[in-house]
Order: C-alpha cells, then sequence, then structure tokens
C-alpha cells in the first residue's frame, strides 16, 4: 500500500458543509465593505522577506520565529508566505502609487502563515480579513475603521465581543517612556523571566504584554505609556473615544495594550471575547503611519485591522449562529440512463432560471444502470431537497416528468405525484422561488 498523504500540521482543509459558513462569512464581509466604500485588494501571498523584516520589526514574534521563509531555488531571492497582509497592501500601495489622487479604503481576505505552535484558535495556515484606509491622518477614520468591525459583528449577530483601545503615541514619546520602562524594569530585574531578559533592550514595550503570572504585578506598576504622551497624540485619542461615544460603541481603556507589531502609533484596539478560551482575540488593528515610508513609500498615515477568520467562524458556531448548509431546489431522479440527454437539457434550463438543480449519478458508467429508485429517493431525500423530478419511462413517454414534494413527507415511492409537461417544468419551477 502506498502510504496515504495528509496535509501539513497546523493546516487545515476546509470542507462543506463547514464551508457554507465561510461562503457566508465572506459575503457578509463584501455587503459591508461595499456600504463602507472599502474596495478590494489582492496582493501576492510570497512576499520579499525583507518587506516584513523591515515592516514589522526585527524583533518581532513574528520575524523572530514564525516566517515561513525560504530561498528562491533560482535567483536566491529571499522570499516568505505573508504572515500577514497589511505590509503587503501598504507595499502594492506604494509600488503603485495608489495614493496619488489622494487617500484609499481597500479590504482584503486570504490566508496567512505563521509558525506556531497548533492550538484551538491558533494554525500555521489561518485566514484574515482586514481593512486598511491610507492616507487619512484624521482620527475620524480611526473610528470610522472601529466601527466598521463593530458593524460587522452586529450584522453577524455576535454577542460579547468587546473593544480595548489605547494609544502608543508618537515615536519621540516612546523613545521618552522606552527609556523609564527599561530603568523600571533593570531595577526588578530579579522578577523577569528569561523572554522578558532577551526582550529588555531589544522590545521593552513587549514585555507589558507578558502571560507569564509571575510577572503581572511589575507589569502592572510600570511606567503607563498613556503618562509620556504629548498633547497632539492625547488630542488625537480623544476625538476617537469622542466619536466613538457619540456612536454609542463601548470600549475599555487599557494602557497594557500593545500589539504584536511594531508599526503602529497612536490608536490601537482589539476586538475580545471571553467565549473562545485562550485565543480571545478574534480583531486587532491601529494606525501606522510610518510604514508606508518604512517599505520605501512615500510618507503618508493610515490606519487599518485584521480578523482572524477561524476565530470569528468558531466564535459564530459556538453562539449557535452557524449558517444551515446549502441545499438544492430540485433534486432529478433519473430511472433509465437513456433519459440523461433529455435530463441534462431539462436541469441546463432551470440552471439557467436559478434553480439549484442535484442531477442523480451513479457511481459506474450510465449501462450499469441509474440505480434502484429506493436509493434514488434515498438519495433525494439526503440532499435536502424541497422537490424531486422523476425522468420516468412513462411520463416521458407523455412528454411529461413527475413532480414530487420532498419536503416534511416520509419516504414513499407511490406517494401522490403530479405530473409537467417539459415544456412547462421551468415556469413550475419559477414557483420555487
Ligand atoms: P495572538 O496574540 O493571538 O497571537 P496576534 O497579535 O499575533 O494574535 P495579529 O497579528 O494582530 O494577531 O492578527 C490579527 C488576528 O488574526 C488575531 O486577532 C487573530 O484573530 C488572528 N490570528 C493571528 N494569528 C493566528 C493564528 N496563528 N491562527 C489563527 N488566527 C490567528
Ligand atoms: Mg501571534
Amino acid at each position: 500500500m502506498v502510504e496515504k498523504l495528509v496535509a501539513v500540521k497546523g493546516m487545515n482543509d476546509i470542507l462543506p458543509p463547514a464551508s457554507a459558513g465561510w461562503e457566508a462569512l465572506e459575503e457578509t464581509v463584501r455587503a459591508l465593505m461595499a456600504r463602507y466604500a472599502y474596495r478590494n485588494i489582492r496582493t501576492p501571498i510570497v512576499e520579499p522577506t525583507a518587506l516584513f523584516v523591515r515592516g514589522l520589526g526585527e524583533v518581532t514574534d513574528i520575524v523572530e520565529k514564525e516566517m515561513y521563509s525560504f530561498e528562491d531555488r533560482l535567483n536566491g531571492e529571499a522570499l516568505t508566505l505573508r504572515p500577514e497582509n497589511t505590509a503587503g497592501v501598504v507595499r502594492a500601495v506604494a509600488e503603485h502609487n495608489l495614493l496619488y489622487e489622494g487617500g484609499k479604503r481597500l479590504y482584503y481576505m486570504g490566508p496567512m502563515f505563521r509558525h506556531e505552535r497548533p492550538q484551538r484558535g491558533r494554525y500555521r495556515q489561518f485566514h484574515q480579513i482586514g481593512a486598511e484606509a491610507l492616507g487619512f491622518a484624521g482620527a475620524e477614520v480611526d473610528a470610522e475603521i472601529i466601527l466598521l468591525a463593530q458593524a460587522l459583528w452586529q450584522e453577524l449577530g455576535l454577542k460579547d465581543v468587546r473593544l480595548e483601545l489605547n494609544s502608543l503615541g508618537e515615536p519621540a514619546e516612546r523613545k521618552l517612556h522606552r527609556a523609564a520602562l527599561i530603568e523600571y524594569l533593570e531595577a526588578n530585574r530579579d522578577q523577569l523571566d528569561e523572554e522578558a531578559r532577551r526582550r529588555l533592550h531589544t522590545n521593552p514595550l513587549r514585555i507589558l504584554d507578558t502571560k507569564n503570572p509571575k510577572m503581572q504585578a511589575l507589569v502592572e506598576s510600570a511606567p503607563r505609556l498613556m503618562d509620556f504622551l504629548g498633547e497632539a497624540s492625547l488630542a488625537h485619542f480623544s476625538r476617537v473615544t469622542a466619536m466613538l461615544d457619540a456612536n454609542g460603541l463601548a470600549y475599555r481603556i487599557n494602557p497594557r495594550l500593545v500589539r504584536g507589531m511594531d508599526y503602529y502609533n497612536l490608536t490601537v484596539f482589539e476586538f475580545i471575547t471571553e467565549s473562545l478560551g485562550a485565543q480571545g482575540t478574534i480583531c486587532g488593528g491601529g494606525r501606522y503611519d510610518y510604514l508606508i515610508e518604512q517599505v520605501g513609500g512615500k510618507a503618508a498615515p493610515a490606519v487599518g485591522w485584521a480578523l482572524g477568520v477561524e476565530r470569528v467562524l468558531e466564535l459564530i458556531s459556538e453562539q449557535g449562529l452557524a449558517t444551515a448548509p446549502a441545499v438544492p431546489d430540485v433534486y432529478a431522479i433519473v430511472p433509465e440512463a437513456a433519459a440523461l440527454p433529455l435530463v441534462l437539457k431539462t436541469l441546463q434550463a432551470l440552471r439557467a432560471r436559478g434553480i439549484s438543480v442535484q442531477m442523480h449519478s451513479a457511481a459506474g458508467a450510465a449501462g450499469e444502470g441509474m440505480g434502484s429508485m429506493k436509493s434514488q429517493f434515498k438519495k433525494a431525500d439526503g440532499s435536502g431537497a424541497r422537490h424531486a423530478l422523476i425522468f420516468g419511462e412513462v411520463e416521458l413517454a407523455q412528454g411529461c416528468v413527475a413532480v414530487k414534494s420532498l419536503r416534511g413527507e416520509k419516504l414513499d415511492v407511490a406517494k401522490a405525484q403530479t405530473l409537467q409537461p417539459l415544456d412547462a417544468v421551468a415556469s413550475w419551477a419559477d414557483s420555487l422561488r
């Protein structure tokens, strides 16, 4: 026996009927983005490694240990499977000079890759949907993009999703805070775990984000970035909160909220739920006014977020909001293979009118028979279709096809059927809608 091949660990197949939930979420997002005038962008899954190293920051979890990087086997170019899509969007915007005529509102959906330990809500290939508004400095766009995410939870019927907000200020303010933070952490060096010690001089802000319970007290009384913010940063933040207030969106200011990537400044935020265990952040984002120039574009302000599709879908099913799997309107029963050409022609006409039709097919070649009526009815019932069309020899001889309602009836081949003339089947089908 040949060894059975399986998917790469942490990378999942998305199969029917679960894939219906993915499609439904994607459709909801598309419609919502249109209402906010965000347009779709699709960038390559592979990008130059330098884009992420420069964009996300060298001492971030992602760049330090989570990237799938490889060398192009022909020219040795350093490439990486995208771990996130903001850097790619920014590269594309700069490359194609998209901000030439003013700001742009964009959204994307697609797979991302991070070499993490697979667990609930954490995969090596996972999917994000993201929104990015580039070329706008105003707090109203921070508010708009946050309200957009909130509108999505509402649209999906999700409950118990809360918003946390913080401001990371501007680079100069962070520098002052950083110095104070390093001083404080150094004075308490004995309480730092190994990772914190390693990060002390490279990325001390991330230490505040530690999940180590032994360091909580230390982190709790560390110098707060908020206290180092200047007037302009504070004003931006209060404009954002005022607009959220005006829209009745509740939030909690979390002075310890930092994000995994270095590119953020001013507003940062996360949407969090308690219903998913440890992986409770379903969406995160913020402002990144310096990223575009960081990757070689013309400086422009920007703000965005990304949500984790797997986590949102899990929350949807957790809250009993899962999409019903798709079912056909009609199942076509074909007692004799000789009728197949006519069957196909009739079904094409139904489909052209928007009716969903599943044709009965047997596992073997047509000559080997279509299967018993009993087994065909069983399949018809299992398909979830509301009606069966029976292309029986006797009916076809009269220029008709039999129609049988499958819904709410016991499987019984002999149950009353109505006849429809073949040339009127399409208009009969219209009445199904
Ligand atoms: P976490 O703290 O959970 O590692 P993160 O800060 O690394 O999240 P972001 O880079 O901000 O996550 O990505 C935005 C969203 O994408 C997250 O809030 C989460 O919903 C989702 N996400 C991130 N990494 C994964 C993963 N490995 N598997 C599934 N979803 C993920
Ligand atoms: Mg992470």
